[in-house]
């Protein structure tokens, strides 16, 4: 009998969507079907890819309504924000087609007497996205879209929490009229997955989650000589220098740290601010964070959902209490939001104080609508803070000296470094983690380098 994903929805716990997995000689059909539509898919001119992956585009944001509504239930963020993550997905999407033409043409060598030479950009066969829940069409447009413009045909595994998202996206390449097999989506459970990483026709795997998914797909990997690229975890710091604005610094800090109750990759998770404004700083963040209604997503008044699993809750609840009973001090008097009550996965916002490095809720991913905030003496304190982490996604420096936050941003081991924003994805820059965050890069011109292999052409023209 074949396996049902169950997707709960983290508003009331109802069972909100059943899929039938995939069986592995399903798995087995859908990579065959996709690395026989490469042959002819990579033959296609980049133009007439484009015009698909457009298509596509267009006809996935005609939906954004359904597309909200339904990411509000599969995962829990507030229906108010649901907008921005298919206005994400274009922006990144249409990007990415822009500049496909340039980047994918041929590099053309300086002449050389009797001789013809270039390299050419050349796609990797089949792509095997597998996605996560936070945000959804985010994190999946970054691989997907790419792969196909480079000539690659792409399976898609998305997280058994959002298995919609695979499936509009699907309808998306199908209203396009993309040809069968170059975009197709599997529900498949981990077992499948790593089988399917096993198939020879399987050619790179292109894996968003968490630093334990990263390590299973690494090992499914192990001894195959595919590219695997990961976009891990985070526990991203900003520094607040006395220089900074510190209402500005304060609002969008705030930003950084509770949208989409914390789950973020890039959400910032510790706040370092030098002795000088410490007070005003804390005393600024803690009225912002006290006016966040944690209340029922599909409420448009809410501004911060549920988590997505009442088992994630949990993990945040004890690494605030174990911060408690090692000398933190919390903000928030949770009774002010009544959603957040035993096992439940509403939890109110959290900011603590008194912390350090020797509690885990400074260095282990919260991933929840929690930070720490610590005073720092100096630059150089709070740049070995900063350091002090297995990870190492985007950092940000809030200050008013940009020549001061180029020189510690040199310093800094990160993938992305702000000065004055944080938690924002710019798809004309490379997207890369550093340490246990990751490896490769996707987005920016770079992105199309680890999903085509260059092949070299070396012409004698002169006999
Ligand atoms: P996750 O549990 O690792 O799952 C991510 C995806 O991988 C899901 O589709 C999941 O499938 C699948 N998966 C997980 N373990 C697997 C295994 N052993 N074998 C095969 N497939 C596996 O992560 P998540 O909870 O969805 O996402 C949160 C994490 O992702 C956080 O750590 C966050 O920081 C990170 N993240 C990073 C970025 C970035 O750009 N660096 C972006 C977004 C999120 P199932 O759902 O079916 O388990």
């Amino acid at each position: 009998m074949k396996k049902v994903q169950q997707t709960k929805s983290p508003i009331d716990g109802s069972i909100y969507i059943e899929r039938t997995y995939a069986s592995p000689e399903d798995a087995t059909q859908i990579i065959t079907k996709a690395a026989e539509a490469h042959k002819h898919w990579r033959k296609l001119s980049v133009d007439k890819r484009a015009s698909y992956c457009n298509k596509a585009v267009d006809a996935f944001i005609k939906n954004k309504e359904a597309i909200g509504e339904e990411i509000t239930k599969q995962m829990g963020r507030p229906i108010r924000y649901a907008a921005g993550e298919v206005a994400g997905f274009e922006e990144r999407a249409r990007y990415m087609i822009s500049i496909a033409k340039d980047k994918l043409a041929d590099t053309l060598l300086d002449k050389k007497e009797g001789f013809e030479r270039f390299i050419r950009r050349e796609s990797l066969g089949v792509v095997f996205t597998v996605a996560p829940w936070n945000y959804p069409y985010l994190t999946a447009v970054n691989s997907i879209i790419p792969a196909l413009m480079a000539g690659n045909t792409v399976i898609l595994k998305h997280s058994a929490q959002t298995p919609l998202c695979a499936e509009r996206l699907a309808d998306a390449f199908e209203e396009a009229g993309l040809p069968e097999g170059i975009f197709q989506i599997i529900h498949a459970t981990h077992e499948t997955v790593a089988g399917m990483i096993k198939n020879p026709d399987i050619n790179y795997i292109a894996f968003t989650g968490s630093v334990t998914g990263g390590e299973s797909i690494e090992a499914s990997a192990s001894g195959l000589f595919k590219g695997v690229g990961l976009e891990l975890g985070g526990k991203d710091p900003a520094y607040v220098r006395a220089d900074a604005d510190i209402p500005f610094s304060v609002e969008n800090l705030v930003d950084g740290v509770y949208f989409n109750s914390g789950q973020s990759c890039c959400g910032v998770e510790r706040i370092y601010v030098h002795k000088d404004v410490f007070e005003p700083f804390v005393d600024g963040f803690k009225k912002l964070v006290e006016g966040y209604v944690l209340g029922d997503p599909m409420d448009e008044a809410t501004t911060l959902g549920p988590m997505v699993k009442s088992s994630a809750a949990f993990f945040v609840r004890e690494q605030i209490e174990d911060a408690i009973d090692a000398g933190a001090t919390a903000l928030i008097d949770t009774s002010k939001f009544p959603m957040d009550v035993g096992d439940s996965p509403y939890l109110a916002p959290q900011v603590l104080i008194n912390v350090d490095r020797s509690m885990r809720i400074m260095t282990q991913e919260s991933f929840g609508p929690v930070v720490g905030i610590q005073q720092v003496e100096n630059d150089e304190e709070a740049l070995q803070l900063m350091n002090d982490s297995e990870y190492g996604l985007t950092a940000s420096i809030w200050t008013n000296d940009k020549d001061k936050a180029l020189e510690l941003a040199d310093d800094l081991e990160t993938g992305t470094c702000f000065m004055n924003r944080c938690d924002y994805l710019d798809p004309e820059l490379a997207w890369v983690g550093v340490k246990n965050s990751g490896r490769g890069c996707t987005l920016s011109s770079m992105g199309y380098e680890s999903l085509t292999r260059p092949k070299s052409f070396h012409l004698r023209t002169d006999i």
